[in-house]
């Protein structure tokens, strides 16, 4: 599937301002944009580090994945995210390798991208997000 790089890596946060505070006050990272999609009943916050993001996640709604997720386990790492040219080829491609899908198609995510998911019991534990920039 060609991937290129980590596009960002995911973190399930309970508080997105405390969370943001953490990351510019200790971590002297700027955050440089904050976004709500609304599909994933998500507020998200990005940082970037070198080529790659921190995109944290706080849930709007309890019944969403990343409520549904905190309340399961806590915040935390939620997924990793690799770049690659075509995000809809890519999940054809996993799917054609006996991965389990949780998006067959790629939707709209955070920052206008391409992005799909595939399970994380095919991936061994860990949650997986391809992402490609609109063609
Ligand atoms: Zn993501």
């Amino acid at each position: 599937m060609n991937i290129s790089h980590i596009e960002h890596i995911g973190i399930a946060v309970e508080n997105l301002e405390e969370s943001i505070h953490y990351y510019e006050s200790v971590l002297g990272l700027k955050c440089y944009a904050i976004e709500e999609v609304e599909d994933q009943k998500v507020k998200t916050a990005f940082f970037q580090v070198g080529g790659t993001k921190i995109e944290l996640l706080e849930s709007t709604s309890p019944d969403g994945p990343i409520g549904k997720f905190v309340a399961k386990k806590g915040p935390g790492m939620h997924h990793i995210a690799f770049a690659v040219p075509d995000a809809t080829e890519a999940l054809k491609q996993a799917e054609n390798s006996g991965v389990a899908l949780i998006d067959k198609i790629s939707r709209k995510g955070a920052e206008g991208l391409n992005i799909g998911f595939l399970h994380p019991k095919s991936t061994h534990g860990v949650l997986t997000e391809l992402c490609s920039k609109e063609k």
